[in-house]
């Protein structure tokens, strides 16, 4: 059947994939979602979700939709054809324990008339042993859930009448590979939970630690000195130790206890690792050939309207790109929802009023902010800010992330929940 109306293509329902998903005119357009999960993550919310702050599926959406005149396919994107117009893509198979598995032998082909390339990234263990086996990862609503999980399996192993003291504090330390806002941020949110669960395991009070580990003389690398300061101290305060300049050579597992290597420390045992250092990008971006891609990071390179350019920095026809997949040639933008929004939303009104010439994007900076614990945060924009504001900062931030009412009623009453009964991570 031939199309009536041009077909737009979407790889990755992300903060940028969803946002166009959702927004793009389906009257106009006859639009194909391809993304392996059936949700898109509030990524922001993935530390408060990992630490039973409110429920996962407050921190989830999903990407189908009553009302909505959209295609979607649970698959990855494998390669594409630019000549030939098409993406070719792999199931991605639901598992009665909620894992994917790629189903390689069944790909199949979608034609496009304009692509929007927005995967993300994933997450980069610079080949360090043992890091993927071994370690915790927060990018997904799953990979919350398995922290939750862990968390929950720990606290109760080191509440067994075999389980040593000894044994049971081990058990209980916690390291965090990378001082960057997620790992500072789950840092912070650990320390609450481990302070508000002394009610269930009383027990255990005294027990939990939390080292955060970094490569770099410093955390929270983007953020002022002042702030840095105020993280370090803040984090004193709460029972958090940093460790900078700490080089991790690999990881093992002994039971159901870990090994952390590294090279000023040597082996140190611990319950769980969790892996917060950056991004690389995806197979499918990396398998993109005769485009422009940046030396670092290899995101693809856009022009100013977001059109990938070919080697020769001229833009390739209707093959858009956004998000921690892409960056704008010449600009060095992060790789932060912010960005990933602004650009979704600047392209959704270009691709909508089709009639009208669309200007180049800008992006506007905005504050940033890390919650560092109790009622502590610190907020880099106009004018910095550390303690109570920046913690109200923070948890209004987490209501603006959200994007339906509904989300934001259920987030506030499970603030009110935990505010009166405390956390508790046993409830799934
Ligand atoms: C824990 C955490 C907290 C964060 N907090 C903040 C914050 O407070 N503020 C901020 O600005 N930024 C924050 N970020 C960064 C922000 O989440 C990312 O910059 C943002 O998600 C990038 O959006 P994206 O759409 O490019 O990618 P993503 O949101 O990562 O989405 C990528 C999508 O592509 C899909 N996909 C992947 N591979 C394929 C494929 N081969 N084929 C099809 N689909 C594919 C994925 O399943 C997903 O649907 C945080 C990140 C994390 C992990």
């Amino acid at each position: 059947m031939t199309p009536t109306r041009p077909r737009i293509v979407l790889v990755g329902a992300g903060w940028a994939g969803f946002i166009l998903s959702q927004e793009l005119s389906d009257t106009q357009y006859d639009i194909t979602i391809i993304a392996p999960h059936q949700t898109f993550a509030y990524t922001p919310l993935l530390a408060s979700a990992a630490t039973g702050l409110f429920f996962s599926r407050l921190a989830e959406e999903p990407i189908r939709r009553a009302h909505r005149k959209t295609t979607y396919y649970r698959a990855y994107a494998t390669a594409a054809d630019f000549s030939q117009q098409t993406v070719t893509c792999i199931p991605s198979i639901l598992q009665a324990d909620g894992s994917d598995v790629p189903d390689a032998e069944h790909p199949f082909t979608v034609e496009y008339d304009k692509l929007i390339i927005a995967p993300g990234c994933v997450n980069q263990t610079f080949n360090t042993p043992g890091a993927d086996e071994h370690c915790f990862f927060l990018k997904t609503v799953p990979d919350a859930e398995a922290i939750k999980a862990k968390l929950l399996s720990i606290l109760e192993i080191a509440s067994l009448p075999t389980t040593s003291r000894e044994r049971a504090q081990e058990l209980l330390h916690i390291a965090v590979v990378g001082g960057g806002p997620t790992g500072v941020e789950l840092s912070a949110e650990l320390a609450d939970l481990f302070d508000e669960i002394s009610k269930t395991y009383p027990h255990l009070a005294g027990l939990p630690s939390i080292t955060i580990h970094d490569v770099a003389p410093e955390i929270l690398g983007a953020f002022h000195d002042k702030l840095k300061t105020h993280a370090l101290q803040s984090f004193s305060k709460h029972g958090v130790e940093v460790k900078t300049s700490s080089h991790i050579e690999k990881i093992d597992s002994d039971g159901a206890l870990y090994n952390l290597y590294t090279k000023e420390d040597g082996k140190k045992l611990c319950g769980m690792v969790a892996w917060a250092t950056g991004n690389k990008q995806c197979d499918f971006v990396d398998s993109l050939r005769g485009v422009s891609k940046a030396s670092r990071l290899g995101r693809l390179l856009t022009d100013q309207r977001l059109r990938v350019l070919k080697e020769d920095k001229t833009a390739l026809l209707n093959v858009y790109a956004l998000g921690d997949a892409a960056d704008i040639f010449d600009k060095g933008l992060p790789t932060t929802a912010e960005v990933a929004v602004q650009k979704a939303e600047y392209l959704v009104k270009a691709l909508n009023s089709p009639d009208k010439e669309s200007a180049p994007f800008v992006y506007k900076q905005r504050r940033m902010v890390a919650y560092l614990g109790g009622t502590d945060g610190v907020i880099m924009g106009q004018q910095d800010w550390t303690g109570e504001a920046a913690w109200l900062a923070w948890r209004s931030g987490s209501l603006g992330w959200t994007r339906s009412w509904r989300r934001k009623a259920m987030i506030i009453a499970s603030w009110g929940w935990n505010f009166i009964g405390g956390r508790e991570i046993a409830r799934r």
